[in-house]
């Protein structure tokens, strides 16, 4: 045993959450108890689930709990009881919420085509085929959050006003953590901008570009934002880490999640300097919550992203994804995954399934 020992956050929040985090957390068992790491588990309350209990989406003793941790498991929130709140008390504010505190300015998302799943995309199998990309989104500056912002009344008519700003710092940082994971892949960035008509991008790729000088064994490359839509269902094969600005990243994410095919399976990480975030990107999905159908794979891979950027296990990540791989070779699916000849079976069977792949390869 080693004094390896972390403190995890588990908010379960609402609809499906609860089911595709129970089976993420008995993944995220198995692996600590095979190589000896000592997890210390607290469940708390999030979104409407909180609401409903506390009046509040992010109560006071949840954002301590997740402050005090090393990292933050959470499943989903939001439903159709909580959509006529006013906007502050909305479910989704927790998530804004957790954002911002726990200053998580980089969002990271792989991409990844499964060879078992490649017919599920609506893109043809050639060239959808070998897509293995990380998308890192820059999550708490530009557009979303710059000043002045707002609809106003000038000269007798309605303008909208919104403010696209990156200051170098803001910029710096998630460079490093786009070079630094793409020395742990294949070693290839792709930067994002627009900088021929936008100032503040052309300072993007001037920083970019400075901070790349410090990795010459990573290989930087810039593209436009509406040459890089194209490239990525022309050929999204090419690329290996792509960094981008907050709005950029935000569609170009959601683009690319969609060339695998099933929303059920991708998962996300939100980092900071102290502090992460895993989740799966999809939402609370009232319509089949509470039924057994949810697939839970993009909750259980957002673990093997944990233990990957936080637990400081990779090799273990690896593990979580080969045994994800292996009961999908196994033809198992969840329903939103089921084609003929494969057979459908429900969230905990298929947690269950990748248990027993994960238990199959051993303990180190
Ligand atoms: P959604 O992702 O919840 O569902 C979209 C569709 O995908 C639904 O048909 C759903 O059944 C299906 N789906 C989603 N996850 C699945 C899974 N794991 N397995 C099988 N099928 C799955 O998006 P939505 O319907 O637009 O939003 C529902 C609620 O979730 C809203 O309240 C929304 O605000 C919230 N939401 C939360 C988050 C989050 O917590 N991060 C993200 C998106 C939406």
């Amino acid at each position: 045993m080693t004094d390896r020992r972390f403190r995890i956050a588990v908010f379960p929040g609402d609809g499906i959450g609860p089911e595709v985090i129970r089976q993420a957390v008995r993944v995220l068992e198995i692996v600590a108890r095979h190589t000896g790491t000592a997890l210390d588990l607290t469940e708390g309350l999030v979104g409407g689930a909180a609401y409903d209990r506390c009046g509040t989406p992010l109560p006071p003793e949840s954002l301590d709990q997740a402050l005090a941790s090393d990292a933050v498991l959470l499943g989903a929130v939001g439903g159709p009881s909580w959509e006529a709140l006013p906007y502050d008390v909305r479910p989704e504010r927790a998530l804004l919420g957790l954002r911002e505190r726990l200053g998580l300015f980089a969002n990271l998302r792989p991409v990844v085509a499964f060879e078992d799943l490649i017919d599920a995309s609506p893109l043809k199998a050639e060239i959808v085929r070998g897509t293995d990309i990380l998308i890192l989104r820059e999550l708490t500056g530009g557009v979303y959050f710059g000043r002045p912002r707002g609809i106003r009344v000038e000269d007798g008519r309605r303008v909208g006003v919104n403010t696209m700003i990156y200051a170098e710092e803001e910029i710096r940082r998630i460079a490093v953590k786009a070079f630094e994971t793409a020395r742990g892949r294949r070693k290839r960035v792709v930067s994002v901008d627009k900088a021929n008509v936008l100032e503040s991008t052309e300072l993007w790729r001037d920083v970019i570009t400075e901070v790349g000088r410090g990795y010459p064994d990573v290989a930087l490359r810039h593209l436009y934002v509406d040459n890089c839509a194209m490239q990525l269902v022309l050929n999204p094969a090419q690329f290996d880490v792509i960094v981008t600005t907050n709005l950029f990243g935000d569609i170009l994410s959601d683009e690319a999640a969609m060339l695998t095919g099933s929303i059920g399976l991708l998962p996300s990480a939100s980092l900071g300097d102290r502090h992460a975030l895993y989740e799966p990107i999809h939402g609370s999905a009232p319509d089949i919550a509470g039924q057994d159908l949810a697939n839970p794979l993009a909750a259980i891979l957002s673990v093997a992203m944990m233990l990957e950027h936080t637990l400081g296990l990779p090799g273990e990540a690896r593990r979580v994804e080969d045994a994800v791989r292996q009961v999908l070779r196994e033809g198992r699916r969840t329903r939103d995954l089921h084609r003929e000849g494969t057979t459908p079976i429900g969230t905990a069977a298929m947690g269950k399934a990748v248990c027993v792949a994960l238990e199959r390869k051993g303990a180190r």
